[in-house]
């Protein structure tokens, strides 16, 4: 016990955990408010095709704007989201507002968004997507959902049929993060992944880690003979995006092509307008 160790101590311990404590309730309710007071928005980062270096599509990622703290990051809420039980409304409203963006996109522009652990235990989700899809008139092969490996921890059993549920709907499912994590390639077996991403600091590190372009290669050559696709994720120099290419990655993602853009940007693009300046 805490207090066993000195009365200083143990009130340094309970202050500093009381006010963490504090800070995830305020952001909990904070978070509450969040979807109905428009406190929400995406942002959508530019997927290139790797041989044509054309505009293939968007991942779109979720921003915050807090009335007092300004940008929280997802990285900072969404767990909180997630251990709240509040994932499941936020992720249906970025499910909704994802396919409203691609309905107003031309084929082939495909929207990917990203789906938490949290949402895919719900046994409602493939309704969430197909009622999302009718309601803005959108083919089921306009969206991508990712998920990570974190899907398959403590599964029930039915992870892999909600996400063969989702497959018949047409969307897209991509594994995202590959190369962190355990990135078992038993995962690559399951069937129902038709892309695979490969985590940005393991496509960063290849430059200066050569056994790291030797883990991508088998990992590209193995995804390919399941016959999936390979994003390259966080590529930010002409070195990383050369290397990515020429280890047979289809599509691109990063800085060097472009930050996530606000929608009227994002548009911009894919009217052809603002093309030369993609970063901002
Ligand atoms: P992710 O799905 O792997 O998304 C890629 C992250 O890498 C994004 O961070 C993106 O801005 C960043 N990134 C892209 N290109 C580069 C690059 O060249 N260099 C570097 N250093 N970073 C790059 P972001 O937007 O902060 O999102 C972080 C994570 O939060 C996402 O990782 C995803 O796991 C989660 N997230 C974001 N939006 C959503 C959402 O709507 N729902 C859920 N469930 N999770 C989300
Ligand atoms: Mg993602
Ligand atoms: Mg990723
Ligand atoms: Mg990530």
């Amino acid at each position: 016990q805490a207090k066993d160790a000195g009365r200083g101590v143990a009130r340094y311990f309970s202050s500093e955990l009381q006010s963490e404590q504090e800070d995830r309730v305020r952001l909990e309710s904070d978070l509450r408010s969040a979807i109905a007071s428009n406190q929400f928005h995406l942002v959508y980062q530019p997927l290139i095709n790797a041989k044509t270096q054309k505009l293939v599509g968007f991942e779109a990622l979720i921003r915050w704007n807090h009335p007092q703290r300004g940008n929280v990051p997802p990285n900072v809420f969404i767990p909180v989201a997630e251990e709240t039980g509040l994932m499941g409304a936020i992720g249906a409203w970025v499910i909704d507002e994802a396919c409203r963006s691609a309905a107003t996109w031309p084929e082939p522009i495909t929207v990917a968004l990203n789906i938490s652990p949290k949402q895919i235990i719900l046994p409602a989700l493939p309704n969430i997507v197909s009622e999302a899809l009718a309601r803005h008139k959108l083919p089921g092969n306009r969206i991508e959902l990712e998920v990570t490996e974190g899907v398959f921890l403590g599964d029930n059993g039915s992870t892999l049929d909600v996400l063969k549920r989702l497959r018949q709907l047409g969307v897209g499912i991509a594994l995202d993060d590959f190369g962190t994590g355990y990135s078992s390639i038993g995962y690559l077996n399951k069937a129902v992944f038709h892309k695979l991403k490969i985590d940005g600091s393991f496509v960063r590190e290849a430059g200066s880690r050569p056994e790291n372009v030797a883990i991508i290669q088998s990992i590209v050559q193995l995804a390919k003979s399941f016959r999936m696709s390979i994003t390259a994720e966080g590529v930010e120099s002409a070195e990383d995006f050369e290397r990515m290419r020429d280890l047979g990655c289809d599509t691109i993602q990063g800085y060097l092509f472009g930050r996530p853009l606000a929608y009227e940007r994002a548009n911009q693009m894919v009217r052809g307008l603002g093309a030369k300046r993609m970063a901002g």
